[in-house]
């Protein structure tokens, strides 16, 4: 089975109203938990790289795994960069393996998105590597850190204008070519301070007029509901990264808490966290509808 294209995979997703569950992993451990649950799942999954992880030397020993794991799984598997917005980092990116990469420029007025995005594609294409574009700007409703590094926020306030527009869509994706889009309706990254609000009139505009499969981002804390009425409006991947660190280093908080000294062999640190972020992916894996659809 193993690795496919993002855009056969999320085609699939499209025209059988499910979506694929994208994890962000960052070392081996969280790799080969993710493929594990897919694997029992019976579901296609999209391991993804995140830019920081990548420096270096680090882009080819990572792509050497990922591969490798993406080979030897038992269902198809996708290689996916999330976030990057440095061309010449996603050509490298590219030339090393990934399956397909997204290029971030929605933080950029709308022609320089645009233009961007489609020298991307141009370069991707060759290689018969997929690519994820985003239009209007998803952000961080976040207290801490993001995977983009946005300075710190204490309130989540989703304004009107960042979602993405209708009259934009088909222009961005007629003139770059992409194969998937990242859509702003009301989910942010990170850890939500407040729930967050589906523009859901504005997701079945966008899935009337979008031609390609959409990308929700900030799948971690949006509740399940909203999560699935998202999906049966045409959002095909999801992006899943907070939660799973929650899961983790909440557990292994607790351990280390508990834990009399802290000499501990890593491989047993890790057993207990790693079966709470495993829940994690089983439980998106079956939100999103994607089990037995490997
Ligand atoms: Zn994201």
């Amino acid at each position: 089975m193993s690795l496919v294209s993002l855009k056969e995979m999320l085609n699939d997703a499209r025209k059988n109203k499910y979506a694929v569950g994208a994890f962000d992993v960052s070392n081996l451990e969280m790799a080969l938990a993710v493929v594990e649950v897919a694997e029992k799942k019976k579901s296609p999954v999209i391991l993804m790289g995140l830019c920081l992880d990548l420096q270096g030397d680090r882009l080819d020993y990572w792509l050497y795994s990922l591969r490798k794991i993406a080979q030897k799984a038992s269902v198809p598997v996708c290689i996916h960069l999330d976030h990057a917005t440095d061309v010449e980092f996603i050509k490298k990116c590219v030339n090393a393996g990934f399956s397909s990469v997204m290029i971030d420029g929605s933080m950029l007025p709308l022609k320089e998105n645009i233009e961007k995005t489609k020298t991307v594609v141009d370069y991707a294409h060759k290689f018969d590597v997929s690519v994820e574009a985003e239009l209007g700007h998803v952000g961080d409703g976040i207290v801490g850190s993001s995977e983009i590094g946005a300075p710190k926020k204490d309130t989540f306030d989703k304004p009107e204008d960042s979602l993405t527009r209708p009259d934009e869509l088909k222009q961005f994706i007629d003139a770059t070519g992409v194969d998937c889009i990242a859509v702003a309706v009301g989910t942010a990254h990170g850890i939500y301070v407040y729930k967050p609000k589906i523009h859901f009139d504005r997701l079945k505009t966008l899935n009337e007029i979008s031609v390609v499969p959409m990308v929700m981002h900030g799948g971690s804390g949006t509740p399940d509901a909203l999560i699935k009425e998202s999906v049966q409006n045409g959002i095909c991947k999801l992006n899943i990264f907070s939660e799973m660190l929650t899961a983790f280093y909440g557990t292994m908080k607790d351990e280390l808490n508990a834990a009399e000294h802290l000499a501990i062999w890593p491989h047993n640190a890790n057993e207990k966290p790693l079966i709470a972020l495993k829940k994690v992916v089983a439980a998106k894996i079956d939100l999103v509808g994607s089990t037995n659809k490997a």
